[in-house]
């Protein structure tokens, strides 16, 4: 299984141009979206999904030609959206059995034995008969998986994953994404690096609209092996730094900013060679693009 998109496009009628001309080949597996907010990620998976049109291109799940053939698209989809529309008052078994029926399992054994597996994948059995009303935010979210793997799908889409998640929620999740199919195409759209280190084998770096990387995330970062560099400054002297030096990030190491910079070779005096990582990939593609947002806390 394979999605193939092609020069699609997308101004809104407001005259945002929210994707220009963007193609990708995504195989089974997991492939990280990687793009910060605005970046039209929602767009291309909201495109994807057939929940809205493109201007122009194309999109093809293996033999499914899908702006032409929306049902049979939707028939092999699981969309997690960020925010499930929670039905408060309803149980999370009820509710799944209910979005099996519209996913077209009739029988209701065959509901019953689909609901219990799923329940049972998510490690929500326990609370199969509690209100989603009372399920904490990470149990929605694996109640959303579930929901999402209501029949083998053959392309789930995950929007920003692990967005309000605690740390522990976070993790649980991310295993129980990494355990879905490899026959699957499963898209993670995220603004947050870790997720697509941590999870994808393959991925795109988008920026306003485009596609400005598509490979490994091995790739990305053998690329600028030797090309990262790293300095303890001062607060007084961060402002010339990055000035003048390509600064990739600043963060704050035991209170002191320690910034990473970008060169061929050595930029000049207590810089000392640093092992790329992903987060310096991302930054170094967003370059050019509010630099001083990449400042945080370590
Ligand atoms: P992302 O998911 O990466 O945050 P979006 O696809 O939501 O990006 O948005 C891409 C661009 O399109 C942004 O500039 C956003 O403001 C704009 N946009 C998104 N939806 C609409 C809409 N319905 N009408 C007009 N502009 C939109």
């Amino acid at each position: 299984m394979t999605l193939t998109i092609e020069n699609v496009s997308k101004t809104y009628p407001d005259g945002t141009r929210a994707l220009h001309d963007v193609s990708l080949e995504i195989p089974a597996g997991m492939f990280g979206l990687l793009g910060p907010n605005g970046a039209g990620k929602s767009t291309l998976m909201r495109t994807v999904a057939t929940l809205q049109e493109p201007d122009t291109g194309s999109v093809q799940l293996g033999d499914i030609n899908v702006l032409e053939e929306k049902h049979a698209l939707r028939t092999r989809l699981g969309y997690l959206p960020q925010e499930i529309g929670v039905y408060d008052n309803v149980t999370a078994e009820t509710l799944l059995n209910h979005f099996a029926t519209l996913k077209g399992i009739e029988s209701r054994s065959d509901r019953r034995e689909v609901v219990d597996a799923l329940l049972d994948r998510v490690n929500l059995a326990a609370a199969r008969n509690q209100e989603l009303g009372g399920y904490s935010g990470g149990m929605k979210r694996r109640f959303g998986i579930a929901v999402a793997l209501i029949g083998n799908p053959g392309l789930i889409i995950v929007d920003e994953p692990t967005a309000g998640l605690d740390p522990a929620e976070r993790v649980r999740f991310l295993n129980l994404l990494s355990e879905i199919g490899e026959d699957s195409v499963v898209i993670l759209s995220t603004h947050i690096v870790a997720d697509v280190r941590e999870l994808c084998t393959q991925m795109a770096i988008i920026r306003e609209g485009k596609i400005i990387f598509e490979g490994t995330p091995q790739a990305a970062v053998a690329a600028l092996d030797g090309h990262v560099w790293r300095k303890t400054v001062t607060k007084e002297t961060l402002p010339d730094h990055e000035a003048q030096y390509d600064v990739i990030s600043t963060k704050l190491v035991a209170g002191r900013p320690v910034i990473r910079a970008v060169a061929e070779e050595q930029p000049g005096e207590g810089f000392e060679p640093a092992d790329p990582d992903l987060e310096d990939v991302y930054f170094t593609r967003m370059k050019g693009n509010r630099l001083p947002e990449t400042v945080s806390a370590a």
